[in-house]
């Protein structure tokens, strides 16, 4: 499908980060072998229509519930129709700080096309992108109909799009207008924190594909004190059931912190094995303290690989499926040729990002690769 012709700058500045980023798609291709034991489908004609119908029929009745907002269990109740305000202190219009393609995530969803939403409903002390989470004014407003024409620009190569931030929940009414706009039967991943409001699920439900859902904290407790956010595992606990009844493809996500496997893997993994048997749980190993956990005792170092190790051994013990992890650079196969530059970026959290590389560097970063990896 071809895309959709733009004219402003805001447009002109998403397509060209796309062009630097997207470039070798034999690597790609290669990626998506990867994924094969996890395929997720790309939609049909008859439930593109019935995704696309239901966007813009749910956008509107998500707009309305933006005068008095409940849209996350925050449950403000304030007026954003006019502007700013509430606990995320967003605008009624989301705004985009990035657009990328992700190599790195679940098997089965990347390489994922992401739109990065400013704003956010927790406040955690490790977030990568504090900057532009926790302020909703950053980036520029949102034209859906736009980065809709990117993410149909990018099929077939990646195997979904996703919207977050940030926290998409914040944005329904935008993030709806934007689902409604795309053309293709690329899935969409519904990635959340998991506290949406009991309100929003079902606007949110009619549309996503797959959901990928943060359980970022074991107790209230680590939640209060981490992310400053109440009634943390009764929220969250909810909405998993929620997918859960709904019978959407579900992949739980936690982030591993340094001395927090006690407290909070574990009571999630029981939880999980009791109550989401049909859940996988996607570990991710790359903490770094950044923001303020940088100053934080407990927080301040990255994980051990011995804890990498024992993390993996609770999931196991408690009898929860372990969603395999793809990250970036592509195996040695889908290595570009000698003849062509090395292509490798690190992003502002440190994270390194390759789609190609040559020699000694690919070697360098197939072993970094190994020692990243966590999966079943
Ligand atoms: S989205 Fe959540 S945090 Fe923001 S105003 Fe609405 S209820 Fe409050």
């Amino acid at each position: 499908m071809a895309a959709r012709r733009t004219t402003n700058s805001q447009s002109r500045a998403t397509q060209n980060y796309i062009t630097d980023r997207v470039i070798f798609s034999r690597a790609w291709r290669v990626k998506r072998d990867m994924n094969a034991t996890h395929p997720i489908p790309p939609l049909d004609a008859g439930r593109l229509s019935a995704r696309r119908q239901a966007a813009r029929r749910n956008a509107a009745i998500a707009t309305d519930m933006m005068a008095e907002c409940r849209l996350c269990a925050r449950d403000c109740g304030v007026d954003r129709s006019h502007g700013p305000a509430g606990a995320c202190a967003a605008p009624a219009q989301a705004r985009m700080f990035d657009f990328s393609v992700d190599w790195s995530g679940e098997a089965g969803l990347a390489p994922c096309a992401i739109v990065s939403l400013s704003g956010c409903n927790l406040s955690c002390a490790f977030c990568i992108v504090a900057r532009e989470s926790q302020n909703a004014l950053l980036g520029e407003p949102l034209e859906a109909s736009a980065v809709a024409a990117c993410i149909d620009q990018q099929t077939p190569q990646i195997q979904s799009f996703s919207v977050l931030g940030g926290e998409p929940t914040i944005h329904l009414p935008s993030v709806l207008d934007l689902v409604s706009q795309v053309s293709v039967g690329t899935p969409f991943v519904w990635k959340t924190n998991a506290c949406a409001s009991e309100a929003a699920l079902p606007l949110i439900a009619d549309v996503a594909d797959v959901v990928l859902a943060d359980f970022k904290f074991g107790n209230d407790a680590c939640a209060r004190r981490l992310a400053a956010f109440p009634r943390y595992m009764a929220t969250v606990q909810m909405n998993l059931r929620f997918w859960r009844e709904r019978g959407t493809p579900l992949i739980v996500r936690h982030l591993l912190m340094p001395g927090h496997l006690d407290c909070c893997l574990q009571p999630i993994v029981d939880w999980m094995a009791r109550e989401l048997p049909d859940a996988t749980l996607s570990l991710m190993p790359g903490y770094r303290p950044t923001h303020r956990a940088a100053s934080m005792p407990d927080l301040a170092r990255r994980i051990r690989p011995d804890e990498t190790q024992r993390a993996t051994d609770m999931v196991r013990a408690a009898g929860v499926a372990l969603h395999p992890w793809v990250t970036s650079p592509p195996p040695a196969a889908a290595v570009a040729p000698a003849a062509e530059a090395d292509d490798i970026w690190i992003d502002a959290t440190g994270c390194i990002h390759g789609l190609a590389a040559n020699g000694p560097l690919a070697a360098c970063l197939r072993n970094l690769q190994k020692e990243f990896h966590v999966g079943a």
